[in-house]
């Protein structure tokens, strides 16, 4: 599954963010094998077409693909410098896919803020600097070894050491990784460097409840920083989302109303996570369940069965495909293999976003 790992100054939000997303928490009966984990907070993605799939089907069992969330508290000044636990929140860092960076926008004189003051700007920057130092230092670590590897005079040392040179670099100018555009190549090449600043970041301008709706000065500064880095800013309000996700249904759209917004912060977080890390939803649809299964854009359709099980992606046969528009149109799997609608779909095939997939597979 897709990890985001929360971070943050300290009196930022976090904590009420999390409590949030532990909050509105998907069911645990479908995570049996997660521990449990206090840092860890698991959600169900919304999607209309999958409550839509399930009345149209009448499933046992309905289930959403989820997303997690990791609590990683104590990213301070100076974090790359300890040996001790400031290395530990790095280290954690470098297990989730994206970054969900909570910035403090609201004013609140009962609230402490560690820099005496909201600058998101300066906080911003704060954060960035410690997962800069951290890169910087197993950048130059790699260096070292892949300088130490290129007189075996293999080819490929040469094209790493460029990628890392241009990456340490560009570190040093105080700007993240990410700033780069590594090509896809570029990127296999320092993979297992698991770079904190190559990561996907996602602002999360918490804000007070006032400024839900049209923001305030704060977060248009973030707004201007994100565009140019090419990341993405959604405005929360922490407090206001861990009222939302006590409620359900009917009631939190009547909440939602009269907030007068369309979705909880939670639910654009998890948006703009799925759009950051080029995400897709592919549908498994049957009598017993009904489910929805996340992917990355391009991936084949033994791949996409492989996140189901890996004896389905090993045993690959085909797949019997239709689009969830096509279905809905249909009415039932019968009327869409009359129709033809139903393809068969071989190893080649590259799922799409809604697609409805059943997967045959020798054991
Ligand atoms: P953390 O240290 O980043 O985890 O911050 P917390 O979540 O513990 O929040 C610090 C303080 O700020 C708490 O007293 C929260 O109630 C308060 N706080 C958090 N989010 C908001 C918000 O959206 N608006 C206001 N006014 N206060 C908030």
């Amino acid at each position: 599954g897709m990890k985001c790992g929360i971070v943050g100054l300290p009196n930022v939000g976090k904590s009420t963010l999390f409590n949030a997303i532990t909050e509105a928490g998907a069911d645990s009966e479908n995570y049996p094998f997660c521990t449990i984990d206090p840092n860890v907070g698991i959600v169900d993605v919304p999607d209309q077409r999958l409550d839509n799939l399930s009345e149209l089907i009448d499933p046992k069992k309905t289930t959403p693909t989820a997303i997690e969330f990791v609590d990683i508290a104590g990213l301070v000044k100076g974090a790359s410098e300890g040996e001790g636990l400031g290395n530990k929140f790095l280290a954690n860092i470098r297990e989730v896919d994206a970054i969900v960076h909570v910035v403090r926008c609201f004013e609140n004189s009962e609230v402490t803020h560690v820099e005496g003051s909201v600058d998101p700007l300066r906080d911003i920057e704060i954060i960035e600097t410690e997962l800069i130092l951290a890169d910087l230092e197993s950048v130059e670590k790699k260096i070292e070894n892949t300088e130490r590897k290129l007189k075996s005079g293999d080819k490929i040392y040469e094209e790493q050491l460029e990628v890392l040179e241009k990456i340490s670099s560009t570190l040093e100018e105080g700007e993240p990784a990410r700033r780069l555009d590594l090509s896809e190549k570029e990127k296999k090449l320092v993979r297992d460097l698991n770079l904190l600043t190559l990561k996907p970041v996602l602002y999360a301008a918490n804000v007070g409840d006032d400024d839900l709706i049209d923001g305030n000065p704060h977060v248009k500064k973030i707004e201007e920083k994100a565009a140019e880095e090419k990341a993405e800013v959604v405005t929360v309000s922490a407090k206001i989302e861990s009222e939302i996700a006590e409620l359900e249904g009917a009631e939190k759209e009547l909440f939602l109303d009269e907030l007068g917004i369309e979705e909880s912060g939670l639910d654009k977080l998890i948006k703009a996570g799925y759009r950051l890390l080029g995400l897709i939803t592919f549908f498994t649809a049957g009598e017993k369940e009904v489910r929805a299964w996340t992917v990355k854009k391009g991936s084949t359709a033994p791949e996409a069965a492989g996140t189901i099980h890996t004896d389905m992606e090993r045993g690959f046969i085909k797949a019997e495909v239709i689009s969830y528009d096509k279905l809905m149109s249909a009415g039932s799997f019968a009327n869409a293999r009359e129709e033809g609608t139903l393809r068969l779909e071989g190893k080649d095939y590259i799922v799409e976003d809604g697609d409805v997939c059943y997967f045959k597979f020798n054991v």
